[in-house]
């Protein structure tokens, strides 16, 4: 509990509406996107510029209070979950474009910006911020870059990191750093990297500048069906190896398609496997050879349909079903648990294979739609939070689905981040060596860890504690540390 005294400190720094303390206020915060973890704040605050936010943390490091950042809350691995005794610090306020220089090709915005209302102001330039995550009518640019976030257009554009130029960055104790430049490199230590997916963890973001790109001319799309996932999975690799990197490479399985095609109607086959949506864009010609190509590696790879939209208003019914394939999914079943991890595209068919094997073992149903082309796995395991147990069936399932992407040489995160979610798992990805260099990043710019603690790095102890209880083929996790 915050004392009375603090919470009078941090009204005296804010408007009266910019402090929330009532129960009832708090509780749209209790959670981020993934709401089976939540928490009631002891207090939010919004600041709405970046003195404010500049002051009240430097009135909680001289308290020593922990602050917990938040955009818009869209988060999938509960990072902006909120921690008892803590601050959280809202972003939402700090919503302006202060410019767009369409000859740098650069926007310059604050934390709280829409993701997708970057592409809307630079449309008038014929510019468009390129990640695009499927969230990014709601997310904000400031937890885009905390989570280093993607979408179907990454493939061939990047990711949020490789789409950002500079940064402002106050640190706990209340220092600003200008972090980036305008150029393409910059000297000393690439902080702007290691900003890019430090998940509140490091600094406060109150600016990011973002490069632009120029609209394409022309952009296709070829729809794929398959009687067999794996087959498929080999197609993405294929396409890939023939030279064409699409501009998005997406893959649905069989119910992720029923689901999709009852919700939104978008014309899918419904007699198959697996379907593949490949976008290529360009100029003219380039699209035109593209999609000859993508046409032939599919046809060699065993597709049993293939369509190509002849018009923009078909391209855009072929992206409706895979766009709406989340909330079409969320029909079919009282909860999703939507996990996120990342494996080489070579593994695709082995992977696929054992998720419908340990779907079967664990008796919970998953569909799966995700980024083919980045090997980027987003399978939805179908539950009921109100079956006792179910839940944690759920959660146990999800993170074997982790633990395998890791046995693949994978990732544990593909986009969304650790947050609390993921935390285990960074215990199978790393070593005690490389958990140690995190402490020490994260005590350069935190000593006191009053910045989202908890989070995304995993405490030595609770490795040891974790490892324990998994052993994976006959390999203890971090043999070396005491087991308590
Ligand atoms: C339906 C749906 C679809 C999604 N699809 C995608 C997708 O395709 N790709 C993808 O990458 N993600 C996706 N997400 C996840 C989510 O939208 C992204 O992680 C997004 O970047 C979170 O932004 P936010 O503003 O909501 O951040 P929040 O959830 O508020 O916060 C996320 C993290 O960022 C930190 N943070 C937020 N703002 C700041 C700041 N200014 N300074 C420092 N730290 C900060 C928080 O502490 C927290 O750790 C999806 C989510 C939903 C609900």
């Amino acid at each position: 509990m915050l004392s009375p005294a603090f919470l009078s400190q941090l009204r005296r720094l804010l408007p009266p509406h910019s402090v929330l303390h009532e129960r009832e206020d708090l509780m749209p915060f209790e959670s981020d996107g993934l709401s089976a973890y939540r928490n009631i704040p002891d207090v939010v605050v919004l600041p709405e510029n970046e003195a404010q936010v500049a002051a009240i943390l430097q009135l909680c490091h001289a308290e020593k209070i922990a602050v917990v950042a938040r955009g818009a809350g869209t988060g999938l691995a509960a990072g902006a979950l909120p921690i008892d005794g803590a601050v959280l610090l809202v972003l939402a306020k700090l919503n302006q474009i202060k410019a767009i220089d369409p000859l740098a090709r650069t926007a310059t915005v604050q934390p709280g910006v829409r993701n997708l209302a970057i592409s809307e102001a630079a449309a008038a330039h014929g510019l468009y911020y390129a990640p695009d995550p499927s969230s990014q009518i709601a997310c904000s640019i400031g937890g885009n870059v905390a989570e280093n976030s993607g979408g179907v257009h990454c493939l061939k554009y990047g990711l949020t990191v490789h789409n950002i130029l500079k940064l402002r960055a106050w640190t706990i104790a209340g220092e600003l750093l200008e972090i980036g430049s305008d150029t393409l490199d910059s000297a000393g230590y690439d902080l702007l990297a290691l900003m890019t997916g430090s998940e509140g963890m490091l600094a406060v973001i109150t600016e990011v500048t973002v490069k632009l790109l120029p609209r394409p001319q022309r952009a296709q799309v070829v729809l794929a069906a398959f009687d067999d996932v794996a087959k498929a999975g080999a197609a993405v690799g294929n396409i890939i190896a023939a030279g064409v990197i699409p501009a998005g490479l997406e893959m649905m399985d069989r119910l992720a398609i029923q689901a999709a095609e009852a919700f939104v109607h978008a014309g899918y086959p419904l007699d198959c496997e697996a379907l593949l949506l490949c976008e290529v864009d360009g100029v003219n010609e380039e699209v035109s050879d593209d999609i000859f190509t993508v046409r032939e590696v599919l046809t060699a790879s065993g597709a049993t349909e293939i369509r190509t939209a002849e018009s923009e208003e078909q391209r855009l019914k072929f992206w409706a079903g895979r766009k709406a394939a989340f909330p079409a999914v969320g029909r079919l079943a009282p909860d999703y648990y939507c996990m996120d991890g990342t494996i080489p595209r070579a593994q695709l068919p082995h992977v696929l294979r054992r998720i419908s094997e340990m779907s079967a073992e664990y008796g919970l149903a998953v569909a799966n739609v995700f980024h083919a082309g980045d090997g980027n796995l987003h399978p939805l395991i179908l539950f009921d939070a109100n079956t006792p147990g179910e839940l944690h069936k759920a959660e146990t399932f999800g993170g074997k689905i982790l633990e395998l992407c890791v046995e693949v040489g994978g990732t544990i995160t593909g986009e969304h981040g650790v947050g609390l979610e993921k935390i285990n798992q960074m215990c199978a990805q790393f070593s005690t060596p490389e958990l140690v260099r995190f402490h020490a990043v994260k005590a350069a710019f935190d000593p006191d860890t009053l910045l989202n603690p908890g989070k995304a790095v995993p405490e030595l102890h609770r490795c040891a504690e974790w490892g324990a209880m998994h052993i994976s083929g006959g390999q203890l996790p971090h043999p070396e540390l005491p087991r308590f």
